[in-house]
């Protein structure tokens, strides 16, 4: 992950508290022996008046219909509990909405998976699957009677995004998020993915936007939360306290055309974030997608950006090296700066930004008096310079560097040169 998303509270959030209402006052009170009906719910007047909607209006929805049925089928299925198994399930409740502490994993939040609850209600496991997958659903969501009581998803999202300003997928620093002017919006991803987990499907802080990518080609329903050796760290895409990432980029092969994912080493920390890295990185196949982004024509085009500098502004790899810092620690992830800065430094280390500034250079050695001249009219006379400068590329075949000064007033001569 490269940065944490800001929390934004929301109306929708309402419905985080209808399901809690639901389960501890509905549901774990089901073994009393009270026959399921409305009157349950008289102290959730809001959430009575949805089920009524739902539950016997005429024209009830099939979603609204379907979404009282299962309220109902689960109040059965508890009743028969005992006061142990109760407590068992409302533990794995809190457990599995506990999101911060689930990604840190915390030893004392025990969660609770699908086919950890099948082991010993299957019956109720199935039912439970049945309403928590379907919850989280824009058809039901948006049916009138509870878009009265929660608002909209969409709206969420705008002001979601009104605090949250990158433009940028936290959990890859590559692709982009929709913001406020765009009429669609990105899927949110359901980071402890809702076809493993009951319980916490329409949990905003389990809920979090991501770029197709992301969510579609690389996450699915990936556990950041357990892999096969079992429980692990996680980041918490809603954490205060986010440590960032810190991106070395090796490359064994000095030669930029022939690069290929297996010529680069990707090294991240810090240390002290290990685990949740480790997890990060295996859940949205970021070394894939890190090593691939430096194999393409983008990371070409980074080089090339040099070669322009050092021709129109007499750059060293220095001068070009400080200018993507002070971008980087500006925008980390406007244009995959990030990236871009830790692949130029691997080139540097392998020598590839020094040869860049010797093409330039031969010119100098094979031609010293024409530069010479060049040097003490471009101060002056920068037309005259210019001319030198293309003569001096005519003849040696090699672009010629302007001279180091104000890189501002060699692009304005350029422009001007141009324009003219
Ligand atoms: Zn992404």
């Amino acid at each position: 992950m490269l940065f944490a998303y800001t929390y934004v509270s929301h109306a929708m959030e309402k419905m985080q508290a209808f399901i809690n209402f639901i389960f501890f006052e509905v549901w774990c009170n089901a073994p009393i022996g009270l026959p399921f009906s409305l009157d349950l719910f008289e102290t959730e007047p809001d959430l009575r008046e949805v089920l009524s909607a739902f539950g016997f209006a005429a024209n009830a929805p099939k979603l609204g219909k379907q979404f009282y049925k299962d309220i109902k089928a689960i109040y059965e299925l508890f009743a028969p509990l005992t006061p142990e198994q109760v407590d068992q399930l409302k533990q794995w409740y809190q457990a599995n909405n506990e999101i911060e502490k689930v990604c840190a994993n915390d030893p004392k939040v025990k969660i609770a998976r699908y086919v950890d609850i099948a082991d010993i209600h299957p019956d109720l496991s199935e039912q439970l699957a049945s309403f928590f997958k379907g919850l989280y659903s824009q058809q039901l969501l948006d049916l009138a009677a509870l878009r009265e009581k929660i608002g909209q998803l969409d709206k969420h999202y705008e002001e979601f995004m009104r605090a949250n300003t990158t433009g940028k997928c936290p959990f890859c620093g590559l692709g982009d998020i929709k913001g406020v002017h765009h009429t669609r919006r990105e899927a949110y991803d359901h980071y402890l993915p809702k076809a493993l987990y009951p319980f916490n499907s329409i949990n905003f802080r389990n809920l979090a936007p991501a770029c197709h990518e992301c969510n579609s080609t690389y996450k699915h329903s990936k556990d950041p939360a357990r892999n096969k050796a079992g429980r692990r760290k996680a980041f918490y895409p809603y954490t205060t306290d986010f440590p960032g990432i810190e991106i070395t980029i090796d490359l064994n092969n000095p030669d930029i055309d022939r690069l290929t994912p297996a010529d680069i080493q990707l090294t991240f920390g810090p240390a002290a974030v290990h685990e949740e890295i480790e997890t990060w990185k295996e859940v949205y196949g970021i070394d894939e997608r890190y090593k691939a982004k430096c194999c393409d024509g983008d990371a070409k085009d980074w080089l090339e950006q040099f070669r322009i500098l050092r021709d129109a502004s007499g750059f060293t790899p220095n001068n070009y090296l400080d200018t993507i810092q002070q971008q980087t620690a500006k925008a980390p992830v406007a244009n995959s700066n990030f990236l871009k800065l830790a692949f130029l430094k691997g080139c540097q280390r392998a020598g590839l930004l020094d040869a860049i500034a010797k093409e330039g250079g031969l010119v100098m050695t094979l031609c010293p008096r024409l530069y010479e001249r060049y040097v003490k009219y471009e101060q002056s006379h920068w037309r005259s310079a210019s001319k030198l400068r293309i003569i001096a590329s005519f003849m040696c075949g090699i672009s010629v560097p302007a001279r180091t000064g104000s890189g501002h007033a060699n692009w304005k001569r350029k422009n001007h040169e141009r324009s003219e």
